[in-house]
Formats: C-alpha cells, sequence, structure tokens
C-alpha cells in the first residue's frame, strides 16, 4: 500500500485525534446516525426532521421566536456565500472588516458576485477596532450592511463581536457575521450581539459532520429579501427562506443523514449549553498553552485576544511544518498548516469530543518528533 491509502496510524486513544479547526471528533451518537435508514428527502418524516434542525439551530444562536434559521446543503461556505449574496441591494453597500484569511474570503465573495462593498484591512493579528468601525459608518452614509468574522480561525483571534454589535446598531445598519468557528464555544446572541445575519456550520465547534450549514435570522429580515433580486441560483437564500417556512420542503435535495448527525449533534450542544461547552474547550485550550508555554513556544497572538479553540505556535526550529506534521501524523495527531502569509507558525485546534488526555498525551508525542529532528540537526 502506498502512504496515501495506508490507514492512518491512531493515538493511544485509538482514534486519530483531530487538532485541525473542523472536522473534528464526533460522538459515537452522531457517527451513528449517519447510518440511520434510507429516507426520501420529501416526505412528511424528512420535513420533521428540517423543521426541528432549524428550530434547534436557531436556539445554539441565542434566537427568539422571531427569529428562524435556513438551512444550506454545503459546508460553512456556502452558508456565508448565500448571506453574502443575497442580503445586500444592489443600491446598497457592504463594510467588510478583515483581519485574517476568513475576512478575506468574506470580500473575494462580495466582489465575485458584483455585491456594492468597501473593505476596512486592520491587518492579520491586529483586532478589529469598533472605533474605527464608528468612524467609517458615521463617514459613509451609503455603508447599509456591515460583516464581520467573529473566530478568525486563521490566526485564533476572537474579534470583539458585542462592541462592534453595539456600533453597527447604534448607526441604523444590518450586521452579518460568520460565526461558523465560533458558534458552540463562544459567547454569542443574536439580540445581545444585535446579529441580523448570523452563519454557521456543523462541523466546528457544533461538533457535527460537514455537508450542512445554516443563517440564522429574524423571519422580518427573512421576509424583506423578496425585494433583493437573486444573484445566484443555488445559493439564494430568499428562495431556500420561502421554500422551507411555507412548505416545509427544503429547495433542493438536502444531505438528510448528515442533517440527521447534525440534529444529533445540536441535542447534545443543547444539552451541554454553550458556557459549558466553552469552559470545556478553554479548559483544554489552557492546557495546550502551558505545555507550548514550558516548552518555550512562540505564541502569535497575545493572550487576552484568544477564542478558546485555536492555538497559533511557531514551528520549532530544526524542522519544517511538514515534517512536524507528519511525525505527529504518525503518532496519530493532525494538526494544521496556516493560511497565506502566515509561514513559519502552525495550528493547534482543540474542537470537538477530546478528552484531557488526548490532550496530555499529544505532548509527549510532540516532543518526541522535535528530538527526533534535533537529534538529526546536531
Ligand atoms: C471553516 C470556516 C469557514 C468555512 O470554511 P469551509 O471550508 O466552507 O468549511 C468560514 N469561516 C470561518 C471563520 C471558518 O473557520
Amino acid at each position: 500500500m502506498s502512504s496515501a491509502t495506508m490507514p492512518p496510524s491512531l493515538s493511544s486513544s485509538g482514534r486519530l485525534i483531530l487538532l485541525n479547526p473542523g472536522p473534528v471528533n464526533v460522538h459515537e451518537d452522531v457517527r451513528a446516525a449517519m447510518a440511520s435508514p434510507d429516507q426520501c428527502h420529501r416526505e412528511p418524516e424528512a420535513a420533521a426532521l428540517m423543521d426541528r434542525v432549524r428550530a434547534k439551530a436557531t436556539a445554539v444562536c441565542g434566537g427568539a421566536d422571531t427569529d428562524t434559521s435556513v438551512l444550506l446543503a454545503g459546508s460553512g461556505t456556502a452558508a456565508l456565500e448565500a448571506a453574502l449574496s443575497s442580503v445586500v441591494p444592489q443600491d446598497g453597500r457592504i463594510l467588510i472588516l478583515d483581519n485574517g484569511h476568513y475576512g478575506e474570503r468574506m470580500f473575494r465573495i462580495v466582489s465575485l458576485h458584483g455585491v456594492p462593498y468597501q473593505r476596512l484591512e486592520f491587518g492579520w493579528t491586529r483586532p478589529m477596532d469598533p472605533a474605527e468601525v464608528d468612524r467609517a459608518l458615521e463617514l459613509d452614509p451609503g455603508i447599509t450592511h456591515v460583516g464581520m468574522v467573529h473566530h478568525e480561525t486563521s490566526t485564533g483571534m476572537l474579534n470583539p463581536l458585542r462592541e462592534i454589535g453595539a456600533v453597527v446598531a447604534a448607526r441604523g445598519r444590518s450586521l452579518i457575521v460568520d460565526a461558523i468557528s465560533s458558534l458552540g464555544s463562544e459567547q454569542l446572541d443574536m439580540r445581545a450581539d444585535h446579529i441580523d445575519w448570523c452563519v454557521g456550520t456543523a462541523n466546528k465547534c457544533l461538533e457535527g459532520l460537514p455537508g450542512v450549514s445554516f443563517v440564522c435570522a429574524s423571519h422580518e429580515n427573512l421576509e424583506r429579501l423578496s425585494s433583493v433580486p437573486p444573484r445566484t441560483f443555488y445559493l439564494d437564500l430568499h428562495g431556500h427562506y420561502m421554500s422551507q417556512d411555507r412548505k416545509h420542503a427544503p429547495m433542493f435535495t438536502p444531505a438528510v443523514q448528515v442533517m440527521t448527525a447534525f440534529e444529533v449533534a445540536l441535542d447534545l450542544a443543547i444539552d451541554e449549553g454553550v458556557p459549558a461547552r466553552g469552559a470545556r474547550y478553554a479548559a483544554h485550550a489552557e492546557a495546550i498553552r502551558a505545555a507550548f508555554t514550558e516548552r518555550e513556544a512562540r505564541f502569535l497572538l497575545p493572550p487576552e485576544h484568544r477564542a478558546n479553540s485555536v492555538t497559533t505556535v511557531a514551528v520549532p526550529p530544526h524542522l519544517t511544518y511538514d515534517q512536524l506534521h507528519d511525525g505527529l501524523k504518525a503518532e496519530g495527531y493532525v494538526v494544521y498548516a496556516t493560511q497565506d502569509q502566515l509561514a513559519g507558525w502552525f495550528r493547534v485546534a482543540n474542537m470537538g469530543q477530546l478528552g484531557a488526555a488526548d490532550v496530555a498525551e499529544f505532548f509527549p508525542a510532540y516532543d518526541r518528533v522535535v528530538a527526533k529532528y534535533a537529534d538529526q540537526a546536531r
């Protein structure tokens, strides 16, 4: 067998431990739900499933009765592109707040769809500044919407959503939030954070499997999209809303099995509670950061800007990222590269069903890999 077809090595827990920022190691019940009986997506039981998943997705966003969620078949980018291409009218303009790879992705999506936009760049690793956002909105009354990433997964930075939400609401503009890698682990609330459009996905901190994503918004906002002509056929958010809400039927074939698994994941998230899950993630992140500190690793971000689920550290001297990744994979752990301009750094995420032992046992493996290359360099 070539190395590409060989089954991966397993950690001492008997699993390949995913320390990439999604997809994540899932609960056994979530995986088991994927093997549910075959079903037709246009039967009443599939409609009931879709309705329940929509309601539970809304609940994890802190939505009220006046809010709902629209489900999309696809990874987080599908829901993000549906929102960004569907909500800004041609005579409006969106201000994209950008401080990393996913901020850039927002700007690339709107520019591709011909959505009028403006970009406010803070620079990678620089936190978003609510005062700068306020100034931009004050100076330009033509801006109707603001788009931001809550957890900028490319660096691990948690952006000040609540402060920016307050500024955007005070200026009477509409806020679109990419909460794809924060929902489930970071504090977020449709009302308290003044979010008009919240984008989430199944396979990150909500601990489902990839293939379903969603946009949570008020019925009122979704109804009003009837006045914005769709820019895409498949990702027309208003079309999906009308089909799911009026007909209780999906517009196109959904990922039914992934949705079945997502419902189980949402039940687990709601039972655990977002604050408790956030605390579980924070404890793992703290253990990871303490262990890296002991090893005198360099961190990309200061502690006050770090989210609960991603730690970005420098690749140690004497080895490349690929050597580190491949060595760790052979020990049963998957770490993650950085994107674009962050060469020399790598990411260790702690999303998903991880135990304290998984985190603790990662570091002896890490030390073995680093020592192997340090010996060779000697
Ligand atoms: C993962 C992620 C996305 C979506 O990426 P997909 O490849 O579609 O899963 C978007 N935004 C953020 C902040 C993310 O972390």
